[in-house]
């Protein structure tokens, strides 16, 4: 099965969805993320929340920092909050979706 030109695991589930990389014709070009999914409450896209550390080098510490992007998901992929994604970047799909799930490791 095509896995869209991305190191990925091809979703086992197949879909009719236009803006799935696998099935239907997004291209996914730029980033690859990977981040945890916080809000599945919207319908069509998740909300993943990455973490990464900051250096601050008056303190030569690392601070947290986290920072969060919504994401279109293809309905052969099925995510729970908490789960691990990989995150593609793809066009722009609405005002604040421009990447899109292309891989979910479940949080057993
Ligand atoms: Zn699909």
């Amino acid at each position: 099965m095509s896995t869209a030109g991305l190191q990925v695991r091809a979703p086992s589930k197949k879909c009719k969805d236009e803006r799935c990389p696998f099935h239907g014709s997004l291209k996914v070009r730029g980033r690859l993320l990977s981040g945890r999914v916080v809000s599945t409450a919207g319908s069509g896209f998740v909300v993943v929340e990455m973490e990464y550390l900051h250096m601050v080098p008056k303190f030569n510490r690392g601070e947290r920092r986290r920072s969060r992007l919504s994401a279109h998901l293809p309905p052969c992929i099925a995510v729970a909050e908490g789960d691990t994604v990989t995150v593609g970047e793809c066009r722009p799909l609405s005002k604040t979706v421009s990447f899109v799930v292309v891989e979910a490791r479940r949080s057993a």
